[in-house]
């Protein structure tokens, strides 16, 4: 093989691997063959969402029958019930409200920030327990949300940023991806 072949074969192999270029490429997480995996609890069947849902996938089920999930769900574990108002992130996003710059607020004017924290100390707890080094959480929940959250104005629309946990779990070093970008 050619050095210039050898040298593109490497950039392949390794550019995927690095989680924010694979996000602004756009490029697919693929759950890798061994190993825990921290998983959003409703991904795998537990109606546990606001609205008492669960949005169960088939890759999740698969890694809790394998025994390799480390199921979480951080507002639960924060103390809320099922079902529960909505809640969104005013003011920033997930490393906002770890910094203490940001809260999360509930469509009904409860301010629910602690119950986002105390979740997210949680799941981490959990993934640092089980050893685990990837995440792949739900989509645009101001808990689990990677890379898009709602505004913050209870609108319909999106921004920028992560919710709580998967701030956090990135800042233990974890690599975070949202379910939608699962092959
Ligand atoms: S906090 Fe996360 S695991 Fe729990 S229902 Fe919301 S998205 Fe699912």
């Amino acid at each position: 093989m050619s050095e210039l072949r050898l040298q593109q074969a490497f950039t392949e192999a390794w550019l995927p691997r690095v989680p924010e270029v694979r996000a602004q490429l756009g490029v697919s997480v693929e759950i890798p063959a061994e190993g825990r995996v921290v998983v959003s609890a409703c991904l795998a069947g537990v109606a546990c969402t606001h609205e008492a849902e669960a949005k169960t996938r088939e890759w999740a089920v698969k890694l809790v029958a394998e025994g390799r999930a480390v199921l979480v769900c951080p507002e639960v574990a924060g103390g809320l019930p099922i079902p529960r108002p909505a809640a969104e992130i005013v003011g920033g996003d997930g490393a906002d409200v770890l910094g203490g710059r940001a809260k999360v607020i509930s469509e009904t004017g409860d301010d629910v920030t602690q119950s986002y924290l105390t979740g997210a100390r949680t799941a981490a707890d959990a993934a640092r327990a089980a050893g685990a080094q990837l995440a792949i959480l739900k989509a645009r929940s101001p808990s689990c949300g990677c890379g898009a959250i709602h505004s913050g104005a209870f609108d319909g629309e999106m921004r920028e940023g992560d919710g709580v946990t998967a701030a956090l779990l990135k800042e233990e070093g974890l690599e975070v991806a949202s379910d939608e970008t699962v092959e």
